[in-house]
């Protein structure tokens, strides 16, 4: 199991790994900046240097970042389009200069100018942010979606479009969140659910490109296409989901984070519960 959480940076990034280490997280999500402003102080060589030091010092595992909520890499609105290309741009700089593994990223959003058009739309971009980033370790993740308004990503089908459009699909892979795939409409919340969902993944996407869960239950009912979070086990997805997701021998190495509400110290209940369904 290699269970973590996203975790804030308030007061400098490294904050973020001390507090793993103090909730007992083997890997961590953050923000590498503000995730609702288009603008980031850039990163110093001594936060680089700080932030390296301390992720020696803790052990944390792995480190993913997730990208700011404001860019949207389909939109028809080339002004817009420009302005996410360059920002998502600079997010991949800063977590290539962390040395993080993946960003993770929500396709986007086609705002009525039809899924065709977004999906062409990504593929391009990532065509252009491939072309400028040439010798990146880092790895983008496409993050399924809830398919709340436009937002791509909602369907299986349409993460393969994407993947296969892109010119250099080995740069990408995907991010499987729980929430968002069972409010889209896939049931998994029984083991004979789990199997079917899992199985047509990997018919049209390949499991093998999951990098990455967020671990959510939902808020919503299944095909209820809202994003919005709960505990895990007190949501409308249930335990059980989390249950066969935990003893998949395949994932075991697969980073697996919480992004359910911080009140009360409820990551290590969620954390306690999640390991007590490993078998
Ligand atoms: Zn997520």
């Amino acid at each position: 199991m290699n269970l973590g959480s996203h975790l804030s940076i308030a007061g400098g990034l490294h904050h973020a790994l001390e507090e793993a280490v103090e909730v007992g997280c083997a890997t961590l999500q953050i923000f590498t900046k503000s995730n609702s402003q288009w603008r980031a102080k850039p990163l110093t060589d001594a936060d680089v240097e700080t932030w390296r030091a301390t992720w020696t010092r803790t052990g944390v595992r792995n480190v993913v970042a997730h990208d700011c909520y404001l860019i949207n890499l389909a939109s028809p609105d080339e002004a817009l389009w420009r302005k996410s290309l360059a920002a998502f741009r600079h997010e991949m700089e800063r977590a290539e200069r962390l040395g993080l593994e993946s960003l993770i990223m929500h396709p986007g959003a086609h705002v009525g100018s039809g899924e065709e058009t977004g999906l062409a739309r990504v593929a391009q971009a990532f065509d252009l942010l491939h072309a400028d980033t040439r010798g990146y370790r880092l790895r983008v993740l496409l993050e399924t979606t809830a398919g709340q308004g436009s937002t791509l990503g909602r369907r299986f089908e349409q993460l393969a479009a994407l993947l296969a459009r892109v010119k250099d699909p080995d740069r990408l892979g995907v991010c499987f969140d729980t929430c968002h795939v069972f409010a889209a409409g896939y049931d998994f919340r029984t083991p004979s659910g789990y199997k079917k969902v899992m199985r047509e993944f990997d018919r049209m996407v390949g499991l093998d490109q999951i990098r990455a869960f967020h671990l959510n239950d939902s808020k919503g009912e299944l095909g209820s296409r809202l994003d919005r979070h709960e505990h895990i086990g007190r949501g409308k997805l249930g335990l059980e989901a989390f249950r066969s997701l935990l003893n998949a021998s395949r994932f075991r190495k697969v980073p697996m984070i919480l992004e359910t509400p911080k009140e009360g110290g409820m990551d290590l209940v969620n954390l306690r519960l999640l390991r007590g369904l490993r078998e």
